[in-house]
């Protein structure tokens, strides 16, 4: 333990931000900080966080927990990979003694979801003698596991066995109600831990959704900023700089990521971890691992349900959602806000009524929460024009502000197309018109801020919108 730190209690006060900053995500577990930059005390509230060859380690992880040697434990896991399951994680256990017993889901070849009423259903089947949930899978069976952990109140151990996305060690959990997707605050899991020997070799296209959920990163704190700086609230760069050093590597093993390298793997497993953490520290806000680019996945969910739209993974979603918002900030920095008339933009933007009737007639079921959204964004004339004429005042120290958090459209490129990452619209099985909806609609689906807002409330749509596909590259 170095000696900048002192223990309380349970938790670990980390002193220096130098410190902070060179931990990996198992230095800071149970740890508190008091930040520098935004004054608050960041915590991390989950146990142990580990990438590495972990199944035979379980048992120990278990009786840390618990404190004394399990009982009985129980396992969540999705049928899809039953046999993976069976053969590389239940059977080993039970070899070194441990009593299991088996909660599965779903079933074979069928996508599962992580629906609340699912999720209470597991909760109701959980064994009484079961002291200890383990749940092994990746994202859903991650927030199922969260979800009949806290139902249940009992502790509970995530095993990885994709690295596909980035919640692991989020204390949230996406789950779906009503064919709607919201965010729910949930306990922390009392150890993480992501088995490389079973990562390796998981589908490519998980380890591939897992670098695109990441690579939000590299866009979605210039929205955060861009938010700050335009409406006010809370910003702290400590999430963004505690993920610099792991996006370096995740990006410079990126052709060993393709070949499933053992080493860029883990890589890739500690960076998911240490992105769920840059949420966690913030108390489950996701600003810092999501803006505009997981507006427009979310905008895409919907059309699985609103048009039956093919389903695809969230980080796949995300990564092209991500090539198209670092084509944005591009774009953005190159208008010229002089030539923006203010009266000419309130003129020409449909009137909130036709916004409200709209969405009523192309969103159905899900148009409430567009009117919600639309209501709270949507600004009065003199507002927008007061907006406007703001923004045009402070362009370069926005852009001054933004910058740091918003690199180069080819720099994270790059390395994506070396790990192999699908970047066109067409993998993801969404039209040129699908992507232009999620641009424009997007913003009127979730409450975030983000630069598709100041597009709209500069009134650079829709032309705006076909623009950057087009320089994103991504409609071949
Ligand atoms: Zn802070
Ligand atoms: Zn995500």
């Amino acid at each position: 333990m170095p000696f900048s730190t002192i223990i309380m209690g349970m938790a670990t006060s980390i002193l220096s931000l130098q410190d902070f900053l060179s931990r990996d995500s198992n230095g800071l577990s149970h740890s508190t900080f008091s930040c520098p930059y935004c004054g608050k005390t960041h915590q991390v509230p989950i146990g142990e966080m580990r990438v590495g060859y972990l199944v035979e380690e379980i048992p120990h992880a278990l009786e840390r927990i618990l404190q004394h040697p399990p009982r009985k434990a129980q396992i969540l896991f999705d049928r899809a990979i039953e046999e993976v399951i069976l053969e590389q994680v239940t059977r080993p256990l039970r070899q070194n003694g441990l009593n299991l017993s088996l909660l599965p889901a779903g079933e074979k070849g069928v996508l599962l979801d992580s629906e609340t009423e699912l999720g209470n259903r597991l909760a109701l089947a959980v064994d009484d003698e079961a002291e200890i949930l383990i749940g092994a899978g990746s994202g859903v069976i991650c927030d199922l596991t969260k979800w009949v952990a806290t139902r249940t109140q009992r502790p509970f151990l995530i095993l990885g066995t994709a690295p596909s996305m980035n919640a692991f060690t989020s204390i949230t959990a996406t789950m779906t109600e009503n064919d709607v997707k919201t965010s729910v605050l949930l306990n922390p899991a009392d150890a993480v831990f992501l088995d490389v020997n079973i990562m390796v070799n998981a589908p490519m296209s998980m380890i591939h959704a897992g670098v695109g959920d990441l690579a939000a990163r590299s866009i979605c704190n210039a929205d955060w900023k861009l938010s700050h700086f335009i409406r006010g609230g809370y910003f702290c760069p400590l999430p963004y700089e505690m993920t610099t050093e792991n996006e370096r590597q995740v990006h410079a093993s990126a052709r060993g990521i393709a070949h499933r390298e053992t080493q860029a793997i883990s890589f890739l497993g500690e960076a998911i971890l240490k992105s769920g953490l840059s949420m966690t520290i913030l108390n489950g806000e996701t600003s810092p691992s999501s803006g505009a680019e997981h507006v427009i996945s979310h905008f895409w969910d919907l059309l699985t349900h609103t048009r039956h739209l093919p389903k695809n993974l969230h980080g796949t979603q995300v990564g092209v959602g991500t090539i198209i918002m670092l084509a944005f900030y591009e774009y953005m920095r190159k208008i010229d806000p002089g030539k923006i008339d203010p009266r000419q933009v309130i003129r020409r933007r449909p009137p909130v009524e036709d916004l409200l009737r709209e969405n009523q007639a192309r969103y159905g079921k899900a148009a409430p929460i567009f009117n919600e959204v639309v209501k709270t964004k949507y600004l009065t004339d003199d507002a927008l024009a007061d907006r406007i004429r703001w923004v045009q005042n402070h362009w370069e120290q926005l852009w001054n502000a933004v910058t740091p958090y918003a690199p180069s459209l080819e720099s994270i490129r790059e390395p994506l197309h070396q790990a192999g990452m699908p970047m066109s619209l067409s993998a993801v099985h969404r039209s040129k018109e699908d992507a232009m909806e999620a641009l424009i609609k997007g913003p009127q689906y979730r409450s975030r801020y983000t630069l598709l807002d100041l597009a709209w409330e500069l009134g650079l749509f829709p032309e705006a919108a076909e623009a950057v596909l087009d320089l994103a590259g991504v409609l071949e």
